[in-house]
């Protein structure tokens, strides 16, 4: 049994889907522990998203990669190709966009939950996320347009992807 940590982010809960969402999670056979509605702070969000350096540039490599997969200019963009500077600017929408409005943040319990929750969340850019995944089904956002519009990607959903990552989130957000 694992158990890990999902957040509902404010562009799924804005547009109406939770119920889906946590459909999704119970359908396959996974256990809700324990959900909650949250106002996030900025202080917590960075602490969910850590200032940590290797992260910050594979958030932005990532940028970097779509960018020359679709043969678009990111200096036209952003005034930079440093994939350090691009993951600090993604971080920073990243803090505004999870703080805009309320989130749901869940613990999700079963047979390797982890994984089977990543694997119905699918893929961190939606637009490459497959269909029958929740970022697949519901957004066609890719990182050239959230980062032209300047903000992260609406990909309406979080979820840990290790088991030290999940214990770390779930103490951040539960007192359990
Ligand atoms: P996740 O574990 O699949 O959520 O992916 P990451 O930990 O790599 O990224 C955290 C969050 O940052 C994602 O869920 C997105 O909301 C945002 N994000 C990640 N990559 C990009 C990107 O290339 N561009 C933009 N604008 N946002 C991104």
């Amino acid at each position: 049994m694992e158990r890990t940590l999902v957040l509902i982010k404010p562009d799924a809960v804005k547009r109406g889907l939770v119920g889906e969402i946590i459909t999704r999670f119970e359908r396959v056979g996974l256990s809700l522990e324990e959900m909650k509605i949250v106002n996030a702070t900025t202080e917590i969000v960075e602490q969910h998203y850590p200032d940590d350096k290797n992260w910050i540039r594979s958030v932005g490599k990532k940028t970097l990669d779509t960018y020359q997969k679709y043969n678009l200019n990111i200096v036209e963009d952003l005034g930079t190709d440093d994939a350090l500077e691009v993951g600090n600017l993604i971080r920073r929408w990243l803090i505004h966009q999870i703080t805009s409005g309320p989130i749901i943040a869940i613990i999700l319990s079963g047979n390797h939950a982890i994984e089977v929750a990543r694997k119905i969340v699918g893929n961190t850019v939606p637009l490459f996320a497959e269909l029958g995944t929740i970022r697949g089904d519901f957004s066609i956002d890719s990182p050239d347009l959230s980062t032209k519009e300047k903000r992260a990607l609406q990909n309406l959903i979080h979820a840990s992807a290790t088991i030290e990552e999940a214990k770390r989130e779930i103490s951040l957000w539960f007192e359990v």
